[in-house]
């Protein structure tokens, strides 16, 4: 599709503007967007919100989580941190569904020498960047923290990494996609070519692969949910991140009392909960945090994010279908890449120009024809791509 316009009000409504294939937190806020501007939009997905973002922990960390050679990714999350705030609050504001996005700020901590070696190196190329991380003393860090355990060795501190719950986020997305007039339909689109839409957005997270050819591979991680007794809140207020003898995890904790406790990273595509895991998990959590120790474990469960082969997303059209549009591929960074992808996508649907801002996120970086291939569509040709 180049440059959609709302189709005129008529009475058959039968033909969509814009299918989505997939009703997770991409599939629906790119379904809000395009459905707010005016097009005609069905979503279709036999279990929406039943992802990765069931389990995932909700940081919005482009800060944390700017690692050695992303530099392109982390230009997209510090875009796409921006646009939160403002995201949030019209989405709270939409729908009158509060979603947990607080604005504490991220805690970072090594609790040996060696963890604290570790965590420094990557702290002194984030500020190499030009990004917020204020080196803590340890009184610092106690002052900021004071349940963080007594052998924490250093800190640093992430004030503009915030965080969402996005078992919270989704059922909002989902109302305001809906209210804006998007058509949910509880079915798998099994093939592109099922799809009756001038343009098809592929927001299916890990199913995208079968759908499209692009080369997403699901990246398990299990992670615990913990409860602070008696209902009360957790007694620490930061996300926590946290290398502890060499295990990195993190700690987001909820007004609820609920802690999120994450996760791991493994190249298998199984969603089993291991004991080793979990200890794993748990002894790190609590080197940190001793409180934790009396806390209630509720739950502990796997999850596979969309990964990709330089772990940033797929977006944008495919090789020689401008008609399918890819929104996948959000590995670690889906919840905070929210607002961005589904504004760009949306600019994309209507407009037909990609922003320059999509440019080393396309779809063709990884080859041209797998893609075609499994989508059915023609051999990509240089006229037709909206890159070209
Ligand atoms: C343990 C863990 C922790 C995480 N923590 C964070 C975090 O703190 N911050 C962050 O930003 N990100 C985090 N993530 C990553 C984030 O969850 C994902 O990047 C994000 O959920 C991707 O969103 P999505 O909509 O593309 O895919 P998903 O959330 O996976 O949703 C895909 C949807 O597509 C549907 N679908 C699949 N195939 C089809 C089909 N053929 N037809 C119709 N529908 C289909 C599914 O039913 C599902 O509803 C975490 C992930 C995990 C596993």
């Amino acid at each position: 599709m180049t440059g959609r316009s709302p189709s005129p009000p008529s009475r058959d409504r039968v033909r969509p503007d814009v299918a989505v294939v997939g009703a997770g937190p991409m599939g629906l806020a790119i379904a809000w967007r395009c459905a707010a501007r005016g097009l005609r939009v069905v979503v279709h997905d036999p279990a929406p919100g039943s992802g990765a973002s069931a389990v995932a922990a909700g940081m919005l960390s482009p800060v944390a989580e700017a690692y050695f050679g992303e530099r392109e990714l982390t230009g997209l999350l510090l875009a796409s941190a921006a646009r939160w705030p403002a995201f949030a609050a019209e989405l709270t504001g939409t729908t009158g569904v509060e979603i947990g996005y607080r604005t504490e700020g991220t805690v970072m901590v090594g609790l040996t020498g060696d963890d604290l070696a570790e965590a420094r190196r990557l702290w002194a190329y984030q500020q190499g960047l030009g990004l917020p991380v204020t080196p803590l003393r340890p009184s610092e860090l106690r002052d900021r923290e004071p349940a963080l355990a007594p052998r924490v060795r250093g800190g640093a501190f992430a004030p503009t990494d915030h965080q969402v719950d996005p078992r919270l986020l989704v059922p909002a997305l989902r109302t305001a996609a809906q209210r804006a007039g998007a058509v949910l339909v509880p079915q798998p689109v099994r093939s592109l070519s099922d799809v009756d839409a001038p343009v098809t957005v592929v927001a299916a997270g890990c199913g995208a692969a079968a759908l499209t050819g692009l080369p997403v591979r699901p990246v398990k991680g299990q992670i615990l949910r913990l409860r602070a007794p008696d209902g009360v809140a957790p007694g620490f207020r930061h996300v926590i991140r946290g290398y502890a003898d060499g295990e990195h995890v993190y700690l987001v904790p909820r007004a609820d009392g609920e802690v999120v406790l994450g996760a791991t990273v493994e190249e298998r595509a199984d969603t089993t909960v291991t004991a080793g895991a979990v200890q794993r998990l748990l002894r790190a959590g609590v080197d940190l945090l001793p409180e934790l120790a009396e806390y209630d474990l509720v739950e502990a469960v796997a999850g596979l994010r969309p990964g990709t082969p330089d772990n940033a997303p797929i977006l944008g059209p495919l090789p020689g279908r401008p008609d399918v549009l890819a929104a996948t591929g959000h590995h670690r960074h889906g919840i905070v890449l929210t607002p961005i992808t589904a504004d760009l996508i949306a600019d994309l649907v209507l407009g037909g120009i990609p922003d320059p801002l999509l440019a080393p996120f396309r779809a063709d970086r990884f080859g041209a024809a797998a893609a075609v291939a499994a989508s059915g569509g023609p051999e990509p040709t240089l006229e037709g791509d909206l890159w070209n």
